[in-house]
């Protein structure tokens, strides 16, 4: 199989499912088809645009109802939820986080804004989320029990929280991941940025651990322009995510008091409209984005060289981004495979390059990665905009019955 042949082959399968459309094909469009308009309008003739109004609630109440996490807590941008779910999480200067080395820079950069350091941990393939079992026979080997917790044997430093992130929407094990969570006396904070609709075992990613991040950028299932969220199920942690949030300002008609080192993380009201209007649309959403996924995984069923990643059993995902894994021997192709589709006006893009071998964490404590290295030389990401999905909704219906449990 060489490099053409087979991004012809794949160019043809993604054109197909937009109908034919000629021109490039984005990598993930949002998708502005429902009240958005309406709503934005509504917020300026409100005149607040700002990080107080009633979107920012309804927004809030939305992302409860949807994910049945007890508390959402809307921020500036998911990074910023990451870093407030880690303060919150008890995560101190000169700790350890375990957090995996294939995923986007902001699960190390929260951590770094912490002044603690990643502990970069190796993925699986089955889920391409954090190994459990691997990662608790090295906890077995490097981890010494500690009052409420562990400490590296290496380091001597305490090793406070695990953070896995659901990849393109793929739920890791969080059952394996919680256990060894409990075992080792860590803290789980889910970065679940890219997996809102995603569910595990009936229950949403982002409410099995204490805390959990959502991201609504530009390029996720649902978008406010830029914004985020904290879930949680402790009352008090969400009402310290608020106070920390809105710069630790103690609730005063006139004074300013702050009663520790707050941010300003506050989503403001005019991306919260935004967040209102595509909450509405997350179903349509989630469906046309598991259409797509079904077709892309019929249509790549026989091919060469490259197999579809679908979604680990027991599992529900939103197919955030869909994925094609070059066989091992091909790995040497990604690069010319890439150019071969982009050529083509397909976007596609490889997964991130893993995060200890970025310049400021070259020197961070780490596992062996050998999977994490693999799967980062493999993965390709292919169009996967809602909108593919709802053309493909449009021109060939399936019944509804086989519609969103399976692709
Ligand atoms: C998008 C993303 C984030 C951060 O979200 P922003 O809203 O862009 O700050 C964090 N982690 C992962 C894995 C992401 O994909």
């Amino acid at each position: 199989m060489t490099a053409p042949a087979l991004a012809e082959r794949i160019a043809g399968v993604v054109r197909r499912a937009a109908g034919g459309k000629e021109g490039p094909i984005p990598l993930h469009e949002p998708c502005f088809a429902g009240s958005e308009w309406n709503f934005v309008r509504e917020c300026l003739d409100s005149g607040w645009v700002s990080s107080v109004g009633s979107f920012v609630d309804r927004f809030e109440r939305a992302l409860e109802d949807f994910t049945g996490a007890p508390h959402a807590v809307a921020v500036v941008n998911g990074t910023a939820a990451l870093h407030l779910c880690l303060l919150l999480a008890g995560v101190e200067p000169g700790d350890e986080v375990l957090i995996p080395a294939l995923s986007f820079v902001a699960t190390a950069n929260a951590v770094a804004y912490c002044g603690a350091v990643p502990h970069f941990v190796d993925s699986e393939i089955s889920t391409l989320g954090v190994d459990p079992v691997k990662l608790a026979r090295y906890l077995e080997e490097i981890a010494l029990p500690s009052p409420g917790g562990c400490r590296n044997r290496m380091s001597g430093r305490p090793i406070r929280a695990l953070v896995p992130m659901h990849t393109f929407g793929h739920p890791a094990d969080l059952q394996g991941l919680s256990e060894l969570c409990g075992r080792f006396g860590l803290a789980l904070v889910e970065d679940a940025a890219e997996s809102l609709g995603s569910r595990y075992r009936g229950a949403h990613t982002g409410t099995f651990g204490l805390l959990g991040a959502v991201s609504f950028n530009g390029n996720k299932i649902v978008t406010t322009g830029g914004g985020g969220a904290i879930l949680t199920g402790d009352e008090a942690l969400a009402r310290r995510a608020r106070h920390l949030s809105t710069t630790a300002k103690l609730p005063h008609r006139w004074a300013f008091r702050h009663d520790a080192v707050g941010f300003n993380y506050r989503l403001p009201n005019l991306n919260a409209a935004l967040g209102v209007a595509q909450m509405e649309e997350l179903p349509a959403f989630l469906s046309a984005k598991r259409r797509l996924a079904a077709y892309y995984r019929e249509e790549f069923a026989t091919l060469a060289g490259a197999s579809f990643f679908a979604a680990p059993e027991g599992c529900q995902s939103n197919y955030w981004l869909n994925a094609l894994l070059l066989a091992p021997e091909l790995a040497g192709l990604r690069d010319r495979l890439l150019d071969e589709l982009n050529d083509r006006g397909i976007m596609a893009r490889p997964a991130w390059e893993p995060l200890h071998r970025l310049p400021p964490y070259l020197d961070a404590p780490r596992m062996e990665l050998s999977t994490a290295e693999g799967l980062a030389d493999r993965i390709i990401n292919i169009p996967s905009s809602p909108a593919l999905g709802l053309a493909l909704e449009r021109s060939t219906p399936v019944n509804h019955g086989e519609q969103g449990e399976q692709p």
